[in-house]
């Protein structure tokens, strides 16, 4: 036999007769069967590990955890941040379980409404959490759902703008945050459904139940009908945590109400119990939803309930320098990036604390404060000689003029 026919496959031991194909290694042969059977090795490995990937790059911490990486990004609501740190965690263990479980169970999704007043804090809440998880996170207004009119093609929008967020990748996509902005703007107006006549804000709500709850949604990839030739992704919204949000101005009134009618009630309790009048939101209850006027079957789908705290002067200070990425913190990453020695004085923190009170800026017109005070200072100092900048309180002052002020003001 010659040399070349003695040669066989080193993995089967085909002799080189019995294969269409040997290829020679360093010591070694391969023939094409085995190739084969190596690549539907190598093709199963991936998929599996990709698979395995997706519990592996979603961040899933303990409540105790989640809460104290929020307190990185967020001053006080405490509340909030405690029982969004449940429910999250609870959402995505559900997520994360296995579906062979024989008990049957089913973990029912926590979706999350949270009431406060805008500028306290809510989409932050929100977006530090799917930050934390590494989940994709899309914002929507609920006031766009009503002005279309065509609530299905809206409701789409919601899960096109989540795929874009997850590069179109559905399996993240399905697991991802979708913040729903202004709840509140599609209310029924008043409780007594036989009397109202609009209806526009019910039928958007309507329309958002089943994407709550859970149901597959044919979505236009990169939004609208522009392209009919353009293939439709099945999403699939049973593990997409909805987190609402909304201002729902006046349900205090509702709250108050109901607080003094049960106080009629139950008087004996009335001293125990002293109501603080100053900050009704923490005693909300989904009734006090309905009453403002969404319905049931909504309410029924956020079961997760919070609220946030008006944020005050000592909370509105704290913000400006305490969290992670703290505004002033920002500033000063920017100014040691052009070698600006930059200092601020307390006095001036304050005097800026002060003026987002009293033209009722709120947090978001801390940072437009701040711009008007240092913009001047950013413009001159990257090519000036001396790269000092102290900002004392006097010098806050002679930046801040009247027109700016109210042009903030005319902004918020
Ligand atoms: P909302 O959604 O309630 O209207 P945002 O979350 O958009 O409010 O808050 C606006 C900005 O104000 C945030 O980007 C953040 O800079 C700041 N902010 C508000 N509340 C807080 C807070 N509690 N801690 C830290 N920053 C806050």
């Amino acid at each position: 036999m010659s040399k070349e026919e003695n040669l066989e496959c080193s993995f089967c031991g085909r002799k080189k007769a019995e294969t269409d194909l040997l290829i020679a290694g360093v010591d070694a042969h391969i023939c094409d069967k085995c190739i084969e059977q190596a690549h539907g090795i190598v093709e199963e490995e991936v998929s599996e590990t990709k698979t395995g990937d997706l519990s592996k790059d979603l961040l899933l911490r303990k409540p105790v955890a989640i809460k104290t990486f929020l307190d990185q990004y967020i001053i006080g609501q405490d509340e909030t941040k405690r029982s969004m740190a449940v429910a999250v965690y609870n959402h995505y263990k559900r997520l994360l379980q296995t579906t062979d479980d024989e008990d049957e169970v089913e973990i029912e999704k926590s979706n999350i409404v949270l009431v406060g007043e805008t500028g306290t804090g809510k989409t932050l809440v929100a977006r530090t959490i799917a930050k934390m998880l590494n989940v994709p996170f899309s914002i929507v207004d609920a006031t766009v759902l009503t002005q279309a009119g065509y609530v299905g093609e809206d409701v789409e929008s919601i899960l096109s703008r989540l795929l874009q967020a997850a590069d179109y990748d559905l399996e993240k996509a399905q697991r991802g945050i979708v913040f729903i902005d202004e709840i509140d703007k599609i209310a029924r107006k008043g409780d007594n459904p036989s009397i109202t006549r609009d209806v526009s804000g019910e039928g958007v709500q309507q329309a958002l139940l089943k994407l709550l709850e859970g149901t597959v949604v044919n979505v236009a990839p990169k939004g609208g009908r522009k392209h009919p030739e353009q293939k439709f992704i099945e999403v699939d919204t049973k593990d997409i945590l909805f987190i609402a949000g909304g201002a729902f101005s006046g349900i205090e009134r509702i709250i108050s109400k109901r607080l003094n009618r049960q106080a009629v009630g139950f008087s004996a309790s009335l001293d125990d119990d002293k109501i603080d009048e100053e900050n009704l939101l923490q005693y909300i209850i989904p009734s006090d939803l309905k009453a403002f006027g969404l319905i049931p079957e909504i309410i029924g789908r956020l079961p997760v309930l919070s609220y946030m705290n008006p944020l005050d002067t000592v909370t509105l200070r704290a913000i400006l320098t305490a969290p992670k990425n703290s505004i002033i913190k920002q500033y000063t990453k920017l100014f040691t990036m052009d070698d600006i020695d930059f200092t601020i004085e307390e006095d001036a923190l304050n005097y800026i604390v002060e003026n987002a009170v009293a033209y009722k800026l709120g947090a978001r017109g801390l940072r437009s404060l701040c711009e008007a005070i240092f913009t001047d200072a950013m413009f001159e100092l990257p090519s000036a000689e001396e790269k000092v900048l102290k900002v004392t309180k006097e010098y806050a002052e002679s930046k801040l003029t009247n027109t700016t002020l109210k042009k903030l003001r005319a902004a918020s």
